[in-house]
């Protein structure tokens, strides 16, 4: 697998930190799964948070049990970090996914078009799923709301910004409208997360949009 389009720095950094949204944190971990780059970026960010932290004076001085309290009452409320031993692949789909999966095969329901998908997970914060769209398909041309990240799993797309196979990760903001394709040859599979709708400029699909539940 080689690799083009990686993780910008500041969503390795957010993850270390376990302060994204858990859609973008799947996409991220299943990223750094395929990825020795990014996972040693992040190798790289946890240690210099350890450095940090290690550089700090103590919270506490032993023996204060009142103060050691009330800071671990505080640490169980912080964002939980990135868990750290996800299950083993299943084919195509790495540990993180088959996590969110739940360990067994995806459930597709049809979107139209060719286009299936099954919803992982959903929440105010936004949503994580899985896509397959046939060779050579168009998924409706959208612009974000906030951020989209999609990373490829198996076949290929294209859009304005460029080319994406397997394994390669794609960071789509509010200033992006794209229409991607599906490349030749095989089914592009893809895990795809937002935190925001999608904005579909086609009539059809926005009318769609509500029971497409994207
Ligand atoms: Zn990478």
């Amino acid at each position: 697998m080689t690799i083009r389009h990686h993780l910008p720095a500041r969503l390795i950094r957010a993850y270390a930190a376990g302060s994204l949204p858990k859609s973008f944190a799947t996409v991220v971990a299943a990223h750094i799964s395929l990825c020795d780059e990014c996972r040693a970026q992040l190798a790289a960010e946890e240690f210099a948070a350890g450095a940090v932290l290690d550089s700090l004076p103590p919270l506490y001085e032993p023996g204060d049990e009142r103060l050691r309290e009330a800071l671990l009452a505080r640490l169980d409320g912080a964002p939980h970090l990135p868990d750290e031993a996800p299950p083993a692949p299943m084919g195509i789909f790495p540990g993180p996914v088959v996590q969110a999966l739940g360990g067994r095969p995806p459930r597709w329901r049809r979107l139209g078009g060719g286009i299936r998908q099954e919803i992982l997970a959903r929440d105010a914060r936004g949503s994580v799923r899985l896509l397959h769209i046939p060779p050579g398909t168009a998924v409706p041309e959208h612009s974000h709301s906030g951020l989209e990240l999609t990373l490829v799993l198996a076949g290929s797309f294209g859009d304005a910004t460029g080319h994406y196979g397997a394994g390669d990760v794609e960071v789509a903001d509010e200033g992006l409208a794209h229409a991607p394709v599906a490349g030749p040859g095989a089914p592009c599979i893809c895990l795809a997360a937002t935190d925001a709708p999608l904005r579909f400029r086609p009539l059809i699909p926005r009318l769609l949009q509500p029971l497409m539940r994207i």
